[in-house]
């Protein structure tokens, strides 16, 4: 009789968890996966997926505005905003479904309840009893972080509620200055609610290129969103109509709906994994090797937990790594250079490699390639939107270790971007690629002229 109920007991069936599942299933391991939710993890219920859909709903008012200049007559377009929920939600059902499907097509066992370890070789899942494992892999997740302390704090929602608000607000104020905040700035001033977004920093997107961050900035206040910098919610007051949000600067303002997009924190809470003996790293993030392995041997991690790089792609090809170390006998690290993503703000971004300043520092001597331009598409209309185009060169290696762009199908231009990136290309490789014309990403490859640092290169 085997030791162990399982080979392998996963926790958590997002996109990390259920890739390392199905792959363990397929190479004969016996497999077991629970999920205290819904199949398919903040990417899909939550997150990415829901998101996009809702910048696409968004974005038609901005279309309608460029088709009017294209000599279209809209008329009187109006925003059914429960009948998109409905579309929406049906969507995210069949996606979910698949990922059930995936799961049992290659054998793992699925199991609904919240997990937490009993020791290292066991688990217990609510409502489903105690099980034993050879192998644990904790892919739970991150989910948002509140701040307690801050009086109000209770009436503030956060993106797990966004995606099901029961009406549109017809004014919202959005704290924080990260990927959710200025997403769903652009989602809700979109959807034509009166958007302001409060955040503490002097720009927002603290990370990116400083030419990105002011340049969106400036774009999503084009748009009419307010951009409300260095200033923080002091409390929140409930009032007759909605809210009273209080803040640092002085400058209360009233909304209907306050949100909270102040980070993630790895969500670890319950988990029992005190019990089993697992450390976690000063931020209360599952520590883990290049291999995902925790200091318990038997233990591994993968995803948001980890806190590494929180993006769906990177929990996925850690989740793939993971089971091709651990059960195909392949031992694989997955490589956390230059991963490129994207921000689906208004305009959206698309970045891969380092910041300008992040360049200067780690190579001292950089050269800098930006264009601001019109996009084409917006030739005949009163739009002022500008786009981005900035490279960063080392000037040693003369290799480029920055692409940034700020406009039109940005995140899709930067996937390709990010493929001659990762092989190391030279400025000279990247000038010798004819360009694809007429299009924006043309820019990226026909910008010769070096530009003033920190963005005080041409204007186009
Ligand atoms: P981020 O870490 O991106 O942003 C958090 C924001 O909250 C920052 O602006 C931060 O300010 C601010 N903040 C944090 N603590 C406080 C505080 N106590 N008071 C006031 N402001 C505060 O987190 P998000 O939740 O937006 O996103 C989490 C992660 O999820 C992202 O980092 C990304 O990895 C992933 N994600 C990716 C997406 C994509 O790929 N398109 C979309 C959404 C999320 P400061 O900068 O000053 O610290």
């Amino acid at each position: 009789m085997a030791k162990y109920d399982y080979d392998l007991f996963v926790i958590g069936a997002g996109s990390g968890g259920v890739r390392a599942a199905r792959m363990a299933a397929m190479s004969g391991a016996k497999v077991a996966i629970a999920e205290e939710d819904r199949v398919g993890g903040t990417c899909v219920i939550r997150g990415c997926v829901p998101k996009k859909f809702m910048v696409y709903a968004s974005e038609f008012a901005h279309h309608f505005k460029t088709a009017a200049s294209y000599g279209w007559t809209v008329g009187d377009a109006t925003f059914d905003w429960p009948q998109f929920l409905a579309e929406k939600d049906k969507e995210i059902a069949r996606l979910s479904g698949i990922y059930v499907r995936n799961l049992q097509n290659a054998g793992a066992e699925l199991g609904h309840g919240k997990a937490r370890l009993v020791d290292a070789h066991t688990v217990e899942i609510e409502k489903l009893g105690t099980r034993t494992a050879d192998k644990i892999l904790i892919a739970t997740g991150g989910r948002p972080w509140t701040p307690k302390d801050l009086p109000g704090a209770e009436h503030a929602i956060t993106s797990n509620e966004a995606f099901h608000l029961p009406e549109l607000p017809k004014r919202i104020v959005i704290a924080g200055g990260g990927y959710i905040a200025v997403e769903f700035a652009g989602i809700f001033n979109g959807l034509g609610v009166e958007t302001t977004l409060v955040h503490r920093g002097p720009n927002v997107l603290r990370g990116f290129d400083d030419d990105v961050r002011s340049h969106l900035a400036e774009e999503m206040e084009k748009r009419g969103i307010t951009v409300v910098l260095g200033a923080q919610h002091t409390a929140i007051e409930k009032t007759a109509g909605g809210v009273l949000n209080r803040l640092s600067n002085g400058h209360d303002c009233e909304s209907d709906v306050v949100m909270f997009c102040l980070g993630r924190e790895p969500y670890v809470e319950g988990l029992g994994l005190e019990k089993a003996g697992v450390e976690l790293t000063e931020k209360g993030a599952v520590k883990v090797d290049a291999f995902s392995r925790t200091n318990v041997e038997n233990i591994w991690a993968v995803g948001d937990v980890t806190d590494r790089i929180n993006l769906t792609p990177v929990a996925i090809r850690e989740g793939a790594a993971f089971a091709e170390t651990v059960f195909n006998n392949r031992p694989t690290s997955f490589d956390h250079e230059m991963v490129a993503s994207a921000v689906f703000s208004q305009p959206p971004i698309g970045s891969v490699g380092l910041s300008e300043a992040d360049a200067r520092k780690q190579y001292g001597k950089v050269d800098i390639y930006l264009a601001r331009l019109k996009p084409m598409k917006y030739a005949f209309s009163h739009s002022d939107e500008r786009a981005l185009l900035k490279l960063v060169v080392d000037c040693a290696s003369e290799k480029v270790v920055g692409c940034h762009v700020v406009g039109p199908d940005a995140p899709e231009i930067i996937q390709m971007a990010a493929i001659a990136m990762k092989m190391g290309v030279t400025k000279t490789q990247w000038d010798a690629t004819c360009a694809v014309h007429p299009t924006l990403s043309e820019e990226l490859v026909t910008m010769r002229e070096k530009s003033m640092p920190m963005g005080l290169g041409q204007v186009a």
